[in-house]
């Protein structure tokens, strides 16, 4: 199994945290305003996903910020040693199964290597989609409609009742896709971004 080539251009680029520290203070402020927003439409659902067996960190998600990357290599130099080296290997393991999973064009549903007995050990660094997911919402694209999607499916099992309350995920993306542009100037990058968590945290240990 290869790392992915972004990841390769890091390592070679050297980029330091203190290069991209002041990003990382505007996206913390950024992600407390959207887990305020969120919390605030799940109380009014009353929607709770504690304990959900269909756990989303199964989900392959992909994330497209270097925001995000950078944000989640903070959160993994809290861990100690031994969980580092955990992690790590976790990660690696699911590109290994992925990579084998996709040659088969089977079906991938592999648990996230953050996710330890149910829980999220960087909960606090988790990317945008992980904060996102689950209630219903809208996103709107310059010169169209917005696209309602509905929830996830513990979502949809817990409220039954189609009644819909507000919750536009499109000032939380052009937020970031602003902060996600100036961050790549400050810093000279040029690629585009797409990684799952495993592929960021793979080989980190090494
Ligand atoms: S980063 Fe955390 S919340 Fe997101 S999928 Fe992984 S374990 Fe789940």
């Amino acid at each position: 199994m290869t790392l992915p080539t972004q990841k390769i251009l890091f390592n070679n680029l050297k980029i330091t945290s203190a290069r991209y520290a002041p990003f990382l203070t505007e996206l913390k402020t950024h992600f407390a305003s959207m887990d305020k927003k969120y919390n605030a439409v799940a109380d009014l659902y009353g929607f709770n996903c504690e304990g959900c067996i269909n756990n989303c960190c199964f989900t392959r998600f992909h994330h497209h910020t270097h925001l995000e990357y950078f944000y989640i290599l903070e959160g993994y130099k809290t861990l100690e040693n031994k969980q580092q080296i955990t992690v790590s290997e976790k990660a690696f393991d699911v590109c290994r199964k992925t990579d084998e999973l996709e040659k088969k064009e089977a079906t991938i549903r592999l648990m996230c290597p953050l996710n330890f007995d149910g829980m999220c050990i960087l909960y606090e660094y988790r990317p945008m989609i992980c904060r996102l997911h689950g209630m219903p919402h809208e996103l709107g694209r310059p010169g169209q409609i917005p696209v309602r999607s509905p929830g996830c499916e513990a979502f949809t099992e817990q409220r039954k009742e189609k009644a819909y309350y507000t919750f536009d995920r499109t000032p939380f993306y052009v937020e970031m896709a602003g902060l996600e542009n100036r961050l790549k100037q400050s810093l000279g990058i040029a690629s585009k971004f797409k990684m799952t968590i495993a592929q960021m945290l793979a080989g980190l240990a090494d």
